[in-house]
């Protein structure tokens, strides 16, 4: 099963970090100020996991 990615939107603060880094995926709200996963599948890995790594809040996670 392909891993899907997501986030824990009451803990992200809005840095926008990680839709810098791979925008395919990841979208702040400008609204609610969180970021919003907008392809959970399909997007590169690689930039997926940077973003991951990158988070200041470690907030976005894999779900298996
Ligand atoms: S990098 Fe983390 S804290 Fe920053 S906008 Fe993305 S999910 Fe939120």
């Amino acid at each position: 099963m392909a891993k899907r990615v997501n986030i824990k939107e009451d803990e992200c603060i809005g840095c926008g970090t990680c839709e810098e880094i791979c925008e395919e995926v990841f979208k702040l709200n400008e609204e609610t100020e969180k970021a919003e996963v907008i392809k959970p599948e399909g997007g590169p890995e690689d930039l997926i996991q940077e973003a991951i790594d990158s988070c200041p809040v470690e907030c976005i996670y894999w779900e298996e």
